[in-house]
């Protein structure tokens, strides 16, 4: 049943629009000089699984009949990961910085292309504090390689291993990923100022 609040908004708002609300949020953030403490980015990526190519999560190859097509190597994760830092930074995006139709690109090693991502990130006066990642795909199985990626996210990011976390999903069936056609990654990092 409706009923008119009492302070006489007819429409309840949201607990994001409530002033209140968001001026204990804002308060909450840690802040230096008036900028902002931290900042969180989310990337995401998706690429079709083909024979004749190579299977490589941030940089390490899982033994697979198919392998991530692509205009650089393909890395699914090292392509999340970058737009995640990217993201958070405000930098814009991994097409934007390597534009796909740019022959230097070509079968580009992707840990390298994450590499140069990170180097702005940290010119910017950013220093990323954990990252977490999800891989979907119904084959090869992630668990068994999952260390060794770690170690590799947390080689380029400068962060301790237990600082970055890989999970291994599947898509139950369903969908192209779930019919091993293609293989999804998504990234969530949080930065720090250095
Ligand atoms: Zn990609």
């Amino acid at each position: 049943m409706y009923r008119r609040r009492r302070d006489g908004g007819g429409i309840p708002r949201a607990r994001g629009q409530c002033p209140r609300n968001r001026r204990g949020a804002e308060a909450a953030l840690p802040r230096s000089a008036g900028r902002p403490m931290i900042r969180v980015g989310l990337g995401w990526d998706l690429h079709r699984l083909i024979p004749g190519r190579r299977f490589l999560l941030a940089g390490v190859e899982l033994p697979s009949d198919r392998g991530e097509a692509g205009h650089s190597d393909g890395d699914v994760l090292a392509h999340a990961v970058t737009d995640a830092l990217l993201g958070a930074a405000g930098l814009g995006d991994i097409g934007e910085l390597f534009p796909p139709q740019d022959p230097a690109w070509k079968d580009a090693d992707s840990l390298e292309l994450l590499k140069t991502a990170y180097g702005k990130v940290k010119a910017r006066g950013w220093r990323p504090v954990n990252l977490d990642c999800v891989v979907i795909c119904e084959t090869p199985r992630i668990l068994p390689y999952r260390e060794p990626i770690r170690i590799a996210l947390a080689a380029v990011l400068e962060l301790p291993r237990e600082a970055v976390l890989v999970k291994g999903k599947t898509n139950e069936g369903l969908g192209p990923v779930g019919e091993a056609g293609a293989v999804e990654a998504l990234a969530v990092c949080l930065l720090e100022r250095a």
